[in-house]
């Protein structure tokens, strides 16, 4: 081996966690710290450019990274020749350049720019269910801003009796093509044409309906079916209600976010409901029957003579239906929380009393005032042992 390669992530000082974002953002900092136009004649920077070049090619690209984590630098060595080089030639470096560089190259965003049929970008939205709701679904109906063709124009943009004219610069292709001389040789780079957005057409009298757009927005309500068993923050897609496509291609979709409210006495973890229920102290003691909120309803729970508060049951399958099949619940546990008695009157006082006296006689040797006469009692008893001595 030639020279000892440095690690991909502490070449871009990132840890191995990180994520693309992460990734990117590193690189970038490092790439326009040392890119060779910053830097004319430095050949340290221009080697330190394309060791990150290196380390971000692989590590942006989840396969590739996923080898690297596997294997290392061997990973990609012993195949076309294993110079210990790196294999640029299969990358699309132009696509790097304009992810990374498209800002200070002049060029805006210039992914992948076609004017070929396109997918429309996804609309977000959000509602706001029960807890029930969310446990046994429900329909929904929301109101969205839409885009839609405008009629008058269909879509083009251009006034009635005119149509939109080729674009000049690109020749109608919706992209230009410039060359850059990079370090890894003659790069072909591919932007979308600045001129007509990647369109290919120039509209000269623009539509009075749509302003040239050739889009007319407009609110429309859209029922949301949302799953039994969907949980708070969870989305609903809905298809191809979201922006329209372009150049024939197809709506983006419509994702609803589910904000689910809390509720007063449930609470959710995942398939299971958890709650307290309040038992009173006779209950706890002799065992009885207790009433239960549940999601289906109130059910008569039998307590065993005995029960501690906190005791915890397990109402089996009363829980939230599973996303994937309805017929299959989670558990509903409830702690029992034994209720001490307040605003007793005589009789019921007399009865605790009584009660006392029965069990454990805690009122007579626990109060504060026995307890003081028991203390006296005792230092009087040492005084007089000690008297006697
Ligand atoms: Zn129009
Ligand atoms: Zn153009």
């Amino acid at each position: 081996m030639a020279e000892q390669k440095r690690d991909y992530y502490e070449v871009l000082g990132v840890d191995r966690g990180a994520d693309d974002a992460a990734i990117k953002k590193a690189y970038r900092a490092l790439a326009k710290k040392y890119h060779p136009d910053m830097n004319p004649g430095d050949k340290e920077a221009e080697k330190k450019f394309k060791e990150a070049s290196e380390a971000y090619a692989v590590l942006s690209d989840a396969d590739k990274r996923r080898q690297y984590d596997q294997f290392g630098h061997a990973a990609f060595e012993g195949g076309a020749g294993g110079a210990g080089g790196f294999d640029f030639s299969g990358m699309d470096m132009g696509d790097i350049f304009g992810d990374i560089f498209g800002d200070f190259f002049g060029g805006g965003r210039s992914r992948r720019a076609n004017n070929g049929p396109m997918r429309g970008a996804n609309l977000r939205a959000s509602v706001r269910i029960t807890f029930e709701e969310a446990v046994f679904g429900c329909e929904k109906e929301i109101e969205i801003t839409l885009k839609d063709e405008c009629k008058t124009c269909k879509g083009t943009g251009a006034k009635p009796g005119t149509s939109p004219e080729t674009c000049t610069k690109c020749g109608g292709k919706g992209k230009v093509m410039y060359t850059q001389q990079s370090l890894f040789g003659m790069v072909q780079n591919v932007q979308t044409c600045p001129e007509c957005n990647g369109t290919g057409k120039i509209v000269k009298e623009k539509c009075s309906d749509c302003h040239g757009s050739g889009y007319i927005a407009s609110r429309k309500r859209i029922k949301v079916s949302i799953p039994a068993g969907i949980d708070n923050g969870q989305s609903v897609r809905i298809r191809e209600k979201g922006e329209p496509g372009v150049n024939g291609g197809p709506r983006g979709d419509l994702l609803v976010e589910v904000v689910v409210s809390r509720h007063p006495i449930f609470q959710r973890q995942d398939m299971n409901i958890y709650s307290t229920a309040p038992i009173s102290f006779v209950q706890a003691a002799l065992g009885g029957e207790v009433k239960i909120n549940t999601v289906d309803g109130d059910i008569v729970y039998e307590v065993k003579p005995g029960t501690q508060t906190d005791t915890k049951i397990r109402l089996k399958g009363k829980g939230v239906p599973s996303l994937r099949n309805k017929s299959v619940r989670g558990d509903h546990y409830v702690t029992l929380v034994v209720q001490v008695p307040t605003g007793l009157n005589e009789a019921a006082k007399e009865a605790l009393r009584t009660f006392d006296a029965e069990t454990g006689n805690t009122l007579r040797t626990k109060t504060a005032g026995e307890e003081k006469k028991k203390k006296k009692g005792f230092m009087d008893k040492l005084k007089e042992t000690l008297d006697d001595i």
